[in-house]
């Protein structure tokens, strides 16, 4: 029997790249500091745009290739984030990318938005009864902003979970992830007088399709030490990030911070410490009691790096 790692988190995504741009900080951070990081993707992107002139002709149009292509851009972006544990849900090409809301593509009997939910969330069941996950990262129930596989990712992941835990062995804990809202207005500010202004239309965050005031925001990983494993994890997907894309360019408006710093709302399990004016976490296994099956090397390992700050629990404003 293999032993686990002391702290497992287990990530669901929809689609290769979402991972990068989403949660590139975070899986870096906690890969480097010995946890064992997974990562699920619900479909290979198959309708993504191409941005590599040499390469339009794998298009779902064309010779509708991208998604094996995909594969290998995941595969990629993984090694640089120094996650080695990554899986389709199902498999590869089980579920198809159902392209955006409203689409043909959405009705293709593969789509992931067509999944039935009791089987795409026992695929998911299967990967949680080996890693034992104490924390789940997925999206809120908008997909963080609207697309169909992202909201589906949400309601298999959630689905799942539920599966998980009256099993015995769910996660203790669900995270979303989140952009508060003051660091969006933020962005709009720096942006303001910009040519590649990514807010341009945008008058206020409320207009924006995500976004969650800064109170309901539970944790907040600084991953700045990693955010060159984030850039270079996103350059691996160049079909869909353009070189001159305003993910990069925006770096130079807000520095690693922009890069680095990941934020999520906490929908199942307890708060753990944390601190600032509304008690953010900086660790996703606040909180967490150590895992007694787990690996004992790890486990010393894992006391000996820097986690949460202990204050106490009406500083650290706990739910
Ligand atoms: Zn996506």
């Amino acid at each position: 029997m293999t032993t686990l790692a002391a702290r497992r988190l287990l990530l669901v995504h929809a689609h290769p790249d979402d991972e990068s741009i989403g949660t590139g900080a975070t899986m870096a951070y906690y890969a480097a500091s010995g946890a064992q990081v997974t990562l699920v993707t619900c479909t290979l992107g198959e309708e993504g745009e191409i941005h590599v002139p040499a390469l339009a002709g794998l298009a779902a149009a064309e010779a509708d290739q991208l998604g094996g292509y995909r594969i290998a851009e995941l595969a990629a972006a993984c090694a640089a984030l120094g996650v080695t544990d990554h899986r389709f849900l199902g498999g590869a090409g089980r579920y198809r990318d159902s392209g955006m809301m409203g689409l043909p593509t959405n009705d293709q009997p593969r789509a992931f938005w067509q999944a039935d939910l009791d089987t795409a969330a026992g695929y998911l069941v299967e990967v949680m009864r080996e890693v034992r996950p104490q924390v789940l990262v997925t999206y809120d129930p908008n997909g963080f902003y609207g697309h169909p596989d992202h909201i589906q990712a949400h309601r298999v992941a959630m689905r799942a979970a539920e599966l998980a835990t009256a099993e015995g062995f769910g996660p203790d804990k669900i995270y979303w992830t989140a952009m508060p809202k003051s660091v969006l207005e933020a962005g709009m500010t720096a942006f303001a007088e910009s040519a590649d202004n990514p807010f341009a239309g945008i008058e206020q965050p409320e207009d924006l399709p995500f976004g969650s005031p800064d109170d309901q925001i539970v944790a907040r990983i600084d991953g700045t030490d990693q955010h060159a494993a984030k850039e270079a994890a996103m350059r691996a997907h160049a079909t869909q990030i353009p070189d001159n894309s305003w993910l990069y360019s925006i770096a130079g408006n807000f520095g690693s911070e922009f890069m680095g710093v990941e934020y999520y709302t906490l929908a199942v399990g307890t708060k753990g410490p944390g601190a600032g004016p509304y008690g953010w976490e900086d660790d996703l296994f606040a909180g967490l009691t150590p895992d007694p099956a787990a690996d004992p090397a790890e486990s010393v390992a894992v006391v000996g790096a820097p986690s949460t700050v202990p204050v106490t629990p009406a500083e650290a404003g706990v739910r």
